[in-house]
């Protein structure tokens, strides 16, 4: 099977069964990377929107 990226569609590698060809999806350690900040830099600015009204905060974050 081959391996892909699904955010960047790098084939990644390959796996049993080699003679399968189906695409199975994975995320490449780059993407990852990209992903892990993503997610970072939301959290921080979804800290700086709900200054004031904290309440909601963990509520919203479980959402997404
Ligand atoms: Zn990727």
């Amino acid at each position: 099977m081959i391996i892909q990226c699904a955010w960047c569609k790098k084939i990644v590698g390959e796996k049993e069964p080699l003679q399968d060809k189906r695409v199975t999806s994975t995320i490449c350690p780059e993407c990852f990377k990209k992903l892990k900040k993503e997610i970072e830099k939301r959290k921080r600015e979804e800290k700086k929107h709900s200054s004031g009204k904290t309440q909601n905060a963990g509520q919203k974050s479980l959402k997404e």
